[in-house]
């Protein structure tokens, strides 16, 4: 395996750019002071050169080749047949984007962000149309310039989930949409039904500090590998296999934000400390997919931390935490108020069983925006009608509608997709764990998580990039990706709560 270890020997540089890279962002959004700013952007331009021009390198392509050659015989399962096969997707992908392109996309986006931004906070899309327009022509090149047989967006998709295709996530689509706007119809006839009050009190943000530590160090994030700290937008990032950070920020009026941002960052921060030691310092350490990785978030943050059991067990400790705020609200109060739905306009705001919907609506108009179906200056209006058609509710701005995110801003389109494939891998997953392990939900009830950590680790942790999602998905459950078992665990859930 000489070849293959030359490979792995000269992608240990890049890695190790890529970590540095990481770390210099992770300071930038947590304790860099101000004045660094300038510094910081030259410093991560010279090391992301470095690093692009090492990797797109025709070395990178030489040794690559060599490497697969000698692999006759190695199965597929290997992790030097993984290497190959995961570092020839991404040098394909870097390689065939022109640099011409890469500079112009990433010189409109850093535009784009100043002038999204002020027309966020002006509520005037018009002034966002013209680079918003310009991105998606720019996204058009990309798409050309990666290649796809069949739509688009394939294109776009494949960089945040590998191998996906867009007419996959239409089929998935259409068979939620079918059962879920119904239901989220009912729901939204029986609101009254779930009183939120008691998690919007004062809650001392010291004292959340600490329960949420606590919480999330019970459920296995290791912290001799990890530390928690402050930021305005939550993140996980990792600079190794054992040094894989999380960030939250607090809210003193409403206790979700802080302990279920805990919850979903550690899930993520897990999945990644999961990694088998052997892919540490190689591009196979971290997480398959986007969607993967958000399956990892959701499953700790709602189908555990939101259940019932988790909170017969925590809620004791969290009532002596806020005797005033939560001493006279009983558990299933409190359980019922963390699972509120609510009629909102806004995606990050939005609860599981209405999240998706928001998702559905931005895919839609990505697609129609990218194949030119849809005229940039008619999106608003778009975007209105599908909000009325699945949510029942019509944006009374832009601001609390087309403008809301800052993912296009970003170039990132063909990535919002991946938030939902997330929700429904969270279900199977979990559902195959407890057919494994039947005892999962009451170890759950008594505190105890390591046997569902040992069998997410054992499933899906350790293999790092190795397997595409679609692979992992199969090997894992038996089955592809589908959203039956997702609305299913919905149905239960929340008719249980809302009566319906
Ligand atoms: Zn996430």
């Amino acid at each position: 395996m000489d070849k293959v270890q030359q490979l792995k020997t000269y992608l240990a540089d890049v890695v190790r750019l890529q970590q540095t890279l990481a770390l210099l962002g992770w300071d930038q959004q947590t304790y860099m002071p101000p004045g660094g700013v300038a510094a910081r952007a030259e410093q991560v331009a010279t090391l992301s050169r470095i690093a692009h021009e090492k990797f797109v390198s025709d070395e990178t392509g030489r040794l690559l080749q060599e490497a697969a050659s000698e692999l006759d015989g190695q199965g597929y399962d290997s992790d030097e047949a993984a290497l190959v096969r995961v570092v020839q997707h991404d040098y394909d992908l870097e390689t065939r984007i022109p640099t011409r392109l890469v500079e112009e996309i990433a010189r409109t986006t850093i535009q784009a962000h100043e002038i999204w931004a002020n027309a966020r906070e002006g509520n005037n899309f018009a002034a966002f149309a013209p680079i918003l327009e310009k991105i998606y022509d720019l996204m058009r090149q990309q798409a050309q310039a990666l290649g796809y047989t069949d739509r688009m967006y394939d294109a776009l998709l494949d960089r945040y989930e590998p191998h996906m295709k867009t007419a996959d996530v239409e089929r998935l689509f259409d068979g939620l949409r079918q059962e879920l706007v119904p239901f989220v119809a009912a729901i939204f006839e029986r609101l009254d039904a779930v009183d939120a009050k008691p998690i919007h009190q004062d809650f001392d943000v010291d004292r959340q500090a600490e329960f949420g530590l606590k919480v999330i160090k019970q459920l296995g994030y290791d912290m001799t590998r990890g530390r928690q700290d402050k930021s305005v937008h939550p993140f996980t990032t990792g600079f190794s296999v054992n040094d894989v950070r999380i960030t939250t920020r607090y809210m003193p009026d409403y206790l979700p934000a802080a302990l279920f941002g805990s919850i979903h960052e550690a899930g993520h921060a897990m999945y990644e400390q999961g990694s088998a030691q052997s892919l540490e310092g190689t591009p196979l350490a971290g997480g398959t997919s986007l969607g993967v990785h958000e399956s990892q978030s959701r499953l700790w943050e709602n189908i555990v931390g939101r259940s019932r059991g988790f909170w017969h067990h925590f809620y004791p400790e969290l009532q002596r935490v806020f005797p005033d705020q939560l001493g006279k609200v009983d558990v299933e109060q409190f359980y019922r108020a963390i699972n509120f739905v609510s009629r909102s306009l806004i995606r990050v705001e939005a609860d599981e069983v209405t999240y998706n919907l928001h998702i559905m609506l931005r895919f839609e108009l990505e697609n129609a925006l990218l194949e030119e179906k849809l005229a940039v200056k008619d999106a608003p209006e778009a975007w209105n009608e599908k909000m009325q058609a699945y949510l029942g509710i019509t944006p009374p701005t832009d601001r609390e509608g087309i403008l809301q995110d800052i993912h296009w801003s970003g170039g990132s389109v063909g990535y919002f997709p991946t938030y939902s494939l997330g929700n429904f891998l969270s279900v199977q997953f979990w559902d195959k764990a407890v057919m494994d392990v039947p005892s999962i939900p009451a170890d759950i009830g008594r505190g105890d998580f390591s046997t569902l950590l040992g069998w997410l680790q054992q499933n899906i942790y350790r293999h790092g990039r190795k397997y595409w999602p679609a692979e992992l998905t199969e090997r894992v459950t038996g089955e592809p990706m589908q959203t039956r078992s997702f609305m299913r665990y919905l149905k239960a859930k929340y008719s249980d709560i809302y009566g319906t």
